[in-house]
């Protein structure tokens, strides 16, 4: 599938629209989360133009992929919810009910999350 460069989460990396910025590296951006789902509700994506998981996965550099899940893990530090754990989701698809077209990894926390969807 083409890349959508008016996806919304396109448009925050070339500054055209704001975002609640909470960690950044060379290749990966953090922001809140617009409507949290709970006390720590941040996105992490990649700076690439990569819709899915599997697109990144496939056509993303080893930096890039590292540079992702570490920001990831600098969130997760930074919101203090290392100790009593967080939740990561990534919607891909259709099925996945993804919604934005850029890839992005929800970093979920800062209260008791009930049972993850098991199919
Ligand atoms: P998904 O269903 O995984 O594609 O989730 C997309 C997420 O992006 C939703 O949780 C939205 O609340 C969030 N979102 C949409 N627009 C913005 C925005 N401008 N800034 C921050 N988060 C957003």
């Amino acid at each position: 599938m083409s890349y959508d460069e008016n996806n919304i989460f396109a448009r925050i990396l070339r500054g055209e629209i704001p975002c609640d910025k909470v960690h950044e590296n060379d290749h990966a951006l953090a922001f809140r989360d617009i409507a949290p789902k709970a006390p720590t509700h941040v996105l992490v994506i990649p700076k690439g133009r990569y819709g899915t998981l599997h697109e990144f996965a496939e056509k993303g550099s080893d930096t890039e992929l590292a540079a992702w899940v570490r920001a990831m893990a600098a969130v997760a530090q930074a919101e203090g919810v290392v100790e009593d754990g967080y939740r990561t989701t990534c919607n891909n698809g259709r099925h996945g009910n993804q919604e934005v077209p850029h890839l992005h990894m929800h970093i979920v926390g800062g209260r008791q999350l009930g049972s993850a969807p098991r199919g």
